[in-house]
């Protein structure tokens, strides 16, 4: 699953479908791919598409492995475009919750404390600051070949959000261990979890505030797709 046309357009090439099915907004095409089946999936950008096309891809496909991918924002000053960082583990950058300040007290986002999520998860609920990839599934990604750049493992931390101010993303990062940033993640983990599909995270950076002149390029998508569909032939064989 990816949220834009360039996040997405060769992984439904790859399913080699005519024509792609739509629920509601969201598109998804099914296809032979390397001894299994692929599904393909365009939720559109943020949390809530995200949640809602990954359920509906769930209910409707039945998918037995989850991959949430597309580009992100650096956090970690180490990484730079072409990078690719492999989810070990989500974490929801837009949930936190401040201590109580008076008129006048200011904000102070370094005392925003993250906020636990609400999830169903192995028959019962939950709350946790983090969701883990499938350790399979992240172990084989991380056997797939790429001469794009690193390739890493690490945090993806998801939200409503874009940030560009360096202060700002040095302060996630020490606040909740992120590598990077994205707006769908976290967000299409929890649904997986809450379903018990295994499922994986994995991004290519293609910007970062960190260092100048990285803006965005929505070109390194096509990478990271190319990576996907390799990493998806190796969990096939699994
Ligand atoms: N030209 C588009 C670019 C959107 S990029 C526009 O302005 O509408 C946003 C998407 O890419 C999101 O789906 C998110 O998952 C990912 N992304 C890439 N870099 C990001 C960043 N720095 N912060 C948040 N999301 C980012």
């Amino acid at each position: 699953m990816g949220a834009m046309d360039c996040e997405t357009d060769l992984l439904f090439e790859a399913t080699g479908a005519a024509e792609r099915k739509r629920v509601g907004g969201f598109e998804y095409a099914e296809g032979a791919y390397c001894g299994g089946t692929l599904i393909a999936a365009k939720s559109l950008m943020g949390m809530s598409n995200s949640a809602a096309c990954a359920m509906a891809g769930i209910l409707g496909f039945s998918p037995d492995a989850f991959i949430v991918q597309g580009t992100a924002g650096a956090h970690a000053e180490g990484l730079h475009r072409g990078d690719i960082v492999l989810a070990e583990r989500f974490v929801n950058i837009g949930r936190y919750r401040s201590a109580h300040a008076a008129e006048g007290g200011g904000v102070h986002t370094d005392r925003w404390d993250p906020l636990n999520s609400e999830l169903f998860m192995d028959g019962r609920v939950v709350k946790t600051l983090e969701l883990r990839s499938d350790r399979f599934m992240l172990e084989t990604a991380a056997s797939a070949p790429y001469d794009g750049g690193r390739l890493v493992r690490g945090v993806h931390g998801s939200g409503d959000v874009w940030n560009n101010e360096a202060d700002r993303i040095i302060q996630l990062r020490n606040i909740y261990g992120s590598d990077c940033e994205e707006m769908e993640g976290f967000a299409a983990a929890q649904i997986c979890a809450a379903f018990g599909v295994p499922f994986l995270g994995i991004r290519i950076i293609s910007n970062s505030a960190l260092h100048e002149g990285e803006v965005f390029d929505e070109a390194y998508a096509a990478g990271c797709q190319r990576f996907v569909l390799e990493a998806a032939r190796r969990i096939l064989a699994l």
